[in-house]
C-alpha cells in the first residue's frame, strides 16, 4: 500500500510503499520485492524506518510478549512490542527495564535499532547492555539467525545501533530488573549557568540513579543561562502501582508556531516556579515526560521541530563552551529547550557513544536555526565531538563521515560484507553515506 510519513515533530510528509507482515511466512516472501526497510512505531526524529524508494516493513503486528523467566529476570517478547506495552507488563511483575528513551510510543526493535539510552547513560550505558539474544531475519540468506555474545557475534553487534540495515529483528531477549517501587523521589537543584552546570553534574554524578540539567537558553548566553539538575531516586517506601495510559503525541495541529524570544522566556519562568522542588512522582512520569507535555510539541505548529544532539569529549568541554558562547552571541539562535546528561563508552560503529556531555537543543524549524546549526556541526567536529544520527534531521554524510571517522568506514564496509549488496535503505541511511 502507499501511505504518507514523516518524521516525529517534522512537517514534510513522504509518501512510500509500505506493508504490515502478520507472520514470518508473509516476512520471507519480501525478499524478491526490491529495497525495503524495517519499522517500529515510526517515532525517531529523522526519516530511520522510510524512504521514498524504499517498501517500509511495519512490525507493528509482531507485538507479542513470548516468556516471562521470572527466576533468571530474562523477557522474551517480539519487536513491535512498545515500551508503554512492557512497562506495564512489567508492573505487574515488581520489574522494570533499566534503559528507556523518553517516549512510551517506542517499539523495541525501535531500541535496537538506534541502540538508544535512557536516563543515566552514564551509569547504565545504551540498550545494548540489557540484550541478550536476538532473532534476525536474514532475507538474504532467508534465514532466521540467532545472534548474542557467543553466536554470529559480529552481526549482533552491527545490529545493535544498525539503523534496520542488517535485516528484520523478530524477537528479543532483553535483561529486567526488580524494582522496590514505582515511585521516584525527583528534586530540583539551582543551576546557576551552563558552565555551572558542567560542574555540578560531575560532582553529583554518581550520587543519583537518574540525573539531567535543564537549562533556559533564552538569554544566548551561557554565563547567564539558568536552570535546574534534576535527580531521581526510587522512593522505596512507596508501594502503589499505577497502569500507564499513553496515547500517540505525534501532532502539530495548530497551525502557527507560538514559539518566539518572549514565549520563550515566559514558558521557562513558569517552568522554573513549577518545577522547583522535590516531589515524588510516578516512575512512569520521570522515564517519559513527553506523555504529559504534549502541548510542548504542539506549539512548533505546522513547521515543526528539529532537535540536534551530540556528546562532546570530557577534556574538550571548556574550549568547545568558549566558541560555542561566541556562536551563540555572533548567530542569535532561538533555542527552545536545552539539556545536558553525561555519557560513558567507547565508541564503535554509528553508536551515540563516547566519554562525555550530552548537549541536546530544541529549535523551530526555520531559516535561522538551519544556519545554526550547520555552524555549530563545525563546532562539534573540530572537537572531537558526534552528532547523533537517530535524533539529528539535518546532518550529512561529509560531517558524519568527520566524526565518526574509522568507526563509519568500518561501520559502512562490514556492512556491505555481511549483506554482500544491501536490501535495506532509508532516507536516513541514504543521507549520512551508507
Ligand atoms: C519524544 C521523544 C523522546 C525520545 N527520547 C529519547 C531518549 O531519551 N534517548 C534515545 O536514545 N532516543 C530517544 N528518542 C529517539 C527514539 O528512541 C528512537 O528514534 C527510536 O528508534 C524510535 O523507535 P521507533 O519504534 O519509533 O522506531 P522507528 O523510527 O520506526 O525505527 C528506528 C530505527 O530502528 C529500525 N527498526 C525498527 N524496528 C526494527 C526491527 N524490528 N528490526 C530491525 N530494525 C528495526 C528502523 O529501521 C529504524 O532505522 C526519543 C524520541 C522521541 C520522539
Amino acid at each position: 500500500m502507499q501511505e504518507y510519513f514523516k518524521r516525529f515533530g517534522g512537517s514534510e510528509f513522504v509518501s512510500c510503499k509500505s506493508i504490515y507482515p502478520q507472520s514470518i511466512i508473509n516476512l520471507k516472501k519480501l525478499e524478491k520485492k526490491g529495497l525495503l526497510i524495517p519499522r517500529g512505531e515510526g517515532n525517531s526524529y529523522v526519516e530511520a524506518s522510510f524512504s521514498d524508494g524504499s517498501k517500509s516493513v511495519n512490525m507493528s503486528n509482531f507485538n507479542k510478549i513470548i516468556n516471562f523467566d521470572k527466576e533468571r529476570l530474562i523477557i522474551e517478547l517480539e519487536t513491535g512490542v512498545t515500551l508503554g506495552k512492557l512497562y506495564n507488563f512489567l508492573l505487574a511483575h515488581d520489574c522494570y527495564i533499566s534503559i528507556q528513551p523518553g517516549y512510551p510510543i517506542i517499539s523495541i526493535g525501535g531500541c535496537i535499532g538506534a541502540n538508544v539510552h535512557g536516563k543515566n547513560p552514564y551509569k547504565d550505558g545504551l540498550f545494548e547492555n540489557i540484550v541478550e539474544e536476538m532473532k534476525l531475519l536474514d532475507l538474504k540468506k532467508n534465514k532466521i539467525l540467532i545472534l548474542n555474545r557467543k553466536k554470529n557475534t559480529t552481526l549482533f553487534d552491527l545490529t545493535l545501533g544498525g539503523i534496520g540495515l542488517t535485516g528484520i529483528i523478530l524477537s528479543v531477549k532483553l535483561k529486567v530488573k526488580k524494582i522496590e517501587s514505582f515511585y521516584i523521589e525527583k528534586n530540583a537543584l539551582q543551576v546557576k549557568s551552563f558552565f555551572h552546570a558542567i560542574d555540578f553534574l560531575n560532582k553529583i554524578k554518581d550520587d543519583y540513579e537518574m540525573f539531567y540539567v535543564w537549562i533556559d537558553l533564552t538569554t544566548n548566553n551561557l554565563e547567564k543561562s539558568d536552570g535546574l539538575l534534576f535527580t531521581g531516586d526510587f522512593k522505596e517506601e512507596k508501594k502503589e502501582k499505577n497502569l500507564m495510559t499513553f496515547k500517540n503525541q505525534r501532532n502539530n495541529d495548530f497551525k502557527f508556531n507560538f514559539y518566539n524570544k518572549f514565549s520563550i522566556k515566559l514558558i521557562n519562568k513558569v517552568f522554573k516556579v513549577k518545577e522547583n522542588n522535590k516531589k515524588v512522582i510516578d516512575l512512569s512520569s520521570f522515564l517519559f515526560p513527553a506523555v504529559n507535555n504534549n502541548i510542548y510539541f504542539m506549539l512548533f505548529g505546522k513547521s515543526g521541530l528539529v532537535e540536534q544532539q551530540f556528546i562532546i569529549p570530557f577534556g574538550n568541554i571548556d574550549k568547545f563552551l568558549k566558541n560555542l558562547q561566541l556562536l551563540l552571541k555572533k548567530e542569535n539562535p532561538l533555542i527552545v529547550l536545552a539539556t545536558i546528561k553525561l555519557f560513558k563508552g567507547t565508541q564503535k560503529y554509528l553508536n551515540f557513544r563516547k566519554n562525555g556531555y550530552c548537549i541536546t537543543f530544541d529549535y523551530c524549524y526555520d531559516k535561522r536555526s538551519i544556519k545554526f546549526i550547520k555552524s555549530l556541526y563545525k563546532l562539534i567536529t573540530e572537537y572531537d565531538g558526534i552528532s547523533n544520527i537517530i535524533k539529528d534531521d539535518l546532518v550529512k554524510d561529509k560531517t558524519i563521515k568527520k566524526q565518526y571517522g574509522k568507526h563509519f568506514n568500518e561501520f559502512k564496509k562490514k556492512i556491505s560484507d555481511h549483506m554482500s549488496g544491501s536490501i535495506y535503505s532509508s532516507n536516513l541511511s541514504k543521507r549520512i553515506g551508507l
